[in-house]
């Protein structure tokens, strides 16, 4: 064979939340039959060391506590249950094989390439922040808030956001770390890939319309089934020992960043989809 991998990094799942819960079916079949092909394979192959995209959804609710390594699991959907069923199958694998890995959980990524190349084109869109510049822009005519009932200031649901390229980093030094030889043999380390900084879906929608200068169109709708109220990480565990330093991720640079990629090449995607339905 031509190559030979050190490593892998599985980023491959379905990940809607609120569609893992009326269609759990699609989320335990695709996501973790697909993550035991991949580590079958490597095992077949010799590869023992994975970074895993975990995520924030394996939580549940905790009383608003801010979350971290050591907090237990407990998804309230779906998508989150699948994910936390992958990270025990590394930590079986890792005793059966020797598997080593890097497990991260990611709280709520946004933003895009800053130089506006690369960004999130999801069909259908179900995320936050591309939703609202959509409605900015007038490719749908209202942001639906998902619930105004929660039991927070403004009755909506916190998260915690990060910017993709600060995740990226995340990884390389991630990948750093098993190369290095800081994850033993067997053995897998979870890192939170947040900032300690909450935001409500309120809050994220003032500061769209502040940075774009543009309204926001709003109406507000009935819960979303599946959706923790409140998911904020710690990311001390990853700052002291990975020397991550999350800078991108302040809500103002993630819009930016993500209206920026909306505005260019996300709107040439939306024109030819539209062409492609006609
Ligand atoms: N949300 C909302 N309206 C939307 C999409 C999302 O109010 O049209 C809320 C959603 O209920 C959640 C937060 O925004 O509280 C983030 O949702 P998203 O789907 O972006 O990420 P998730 O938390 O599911 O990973």
């Amino acid at each position: 064979t031509r190559y030979k991998p050190i490593c892998v990094m599985h980023f491959a799942a379905f990940a809607y939340v609120g569609e893992s819960v009326t269609d759990p079916s699609k989320y335990y079949g695709n996501n973790i039959t697909g993550s035991l092909s991949l580590l079958d394979a490597m095992r077949r192959n010799g590869v023992d060391t994975i970074v895993f995209s975990s995520t924030c959804a394996t939580y549940g609710d905790h009383d608003g506590v801010v979350l971290d390594e050591n907090t237990p699991q407990q998804p309230l959907n779906a998508y989150g249950a699948s994910k936390r069923a992958i990270e025990d199958m590394l930590k079986d694998f890792g005793a059966s094989d020797g598997l080593s890995s890097v497990i991260f959980r990611y709280f709520n990524v946004a933003g895009a390439d800053p130089d506006g190349e690369v960004g999130e084109f999801h069909q259908p869109e179900t995320h936050l922040v591309p939703l609202i510049l959509d409605a900015i822009d007038g490719k749908r005519p209202a942001l639906t808030i998902h619930g105004t009932d929660y039991p927070t200031p403004d009755g909506t649901c916190i998260r915690d956001y990060v910017h993709v390229m600060d995740l990226v980093d995340a990884h390389v030094l991630g990948l750093r770390h098993l190369l290095d030889g800081k994850v033993a043999r067997g053995a897998h380390e979870v890192f939170c890939l947040g900032t300690g900084n909450g935001f409500s879906v309120r809050e994220v929608i003032d500061q769209s319309g502040h940075v774009t200068n543009r309204p926001v169109p709003v109406s507000e709708g009935p819960r979303r089934a599946g959706d923790a109220v409140k998911l904020v990480s710690g990311s001390e565990k990853a700052v002291a020992v990975l020397g991550w330093n999350p800078a991108r991720s302040t809500m103002p640079q993630m819009i930016r960043d993500a209206w920026r990629w909306q505005d260019g090449v996300a709107r040439q995607l939306h024109g030819q989809a539209a062409a492609q339905r006609v």
